[in-house]
């Protein structure tokens, strides 16, 4: 099958990616290089199972919820309404309440963070376009299957309570973070965000892509 449209939403690792105070920095170093070493070029790499694009699971916050082994692939195939968001402060549901969401639908929301650049500028900042509890909820009760956002996390800066997650993966909806959809079109979409195959994973870094 031949798709019209590809777009590529992961940020770029190293440059682009923004790393979330208090978790594990991305580091990238080659320990041998084809010039040094006559063969070839190879690299470590340190980092955070939330660096970058990536999936959370419900085990990232629910004791003994599902985990990336857990799932089968076709979780990660989903269809997909990229949905656009005025709100320069927070996803709140009067800018979903009229969508047209199917259960099992994904919802990536593309907001202020894609818009101006911020999701990819590759240094943490407090401000950012979150989703609210009341949006989590209504996510929730329209049973879609997943939640992406364009910035390193859903919840606002400093909540220690974490509702939007708790409330999110409590009702085993998937968390897409980190994504950049500034060159979406909002409308209709197959997504396909395969995580690495952990064992007992709570996340993993995807690459994400829409197809239409
Ligand atoms: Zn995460």
């Amino acid at each position: 099958m031949k798709y019209e449209n590809i777009y590529d939403i992961s940020v770029r690792l190293g440059d682009e990616s923004i790393d979330y105070p208090g978790d594990t920095p991305y580091f990238r170093e080659l320990i041998w290089t084809i010039k040094d070493s006559g063969i070839c070029d190879l690299s470590k790499l340190v980092m955070s199972a939330h660096s970058g694009t990536h999936i959370d699971m419900p085990a990232h916050f629910i004791e003994s919820g599902g985990t990336l082994d857990s799932y089968p692939v076709q979780d990660f195939i989903l269809p997909t309404q990229v949905v656009n968001i005025e709100d320069k402060e927070a996803i709140r549901p009067v800018e979903l309440k009229n969508l047209n969401i199917e259960p099992g639908d994904a919802l990536l929301f593309k907001t202020y963070n894609s818009v101006s650049g911020h999701c990819k500028t590759g240094s943490f900042s407090e401000r950012f376009v979150y989703l609210s509890p009341e949006a989590a909820e209504l996510c929730v009760d329209k049973e879609v299957s997943l939640v992406g956002i364009d910035y390193i996390t859903i919840e606002r800066y400093g909540d220690e309570a974490f509702p939007s997650h708790r409330k999110i993966l409590g009702n085993n909806i998937l968390v897409l973070e980190g994504i950049n959809l500034n060159a979406v079109p909002s409308g209709r979409y197959t997504l396909l965000c395969l995580p690495l195959k952990i064992k007992g994973g709570e996340a993993s870094p995807v690459r994400a892509v829409l197809l239409r």
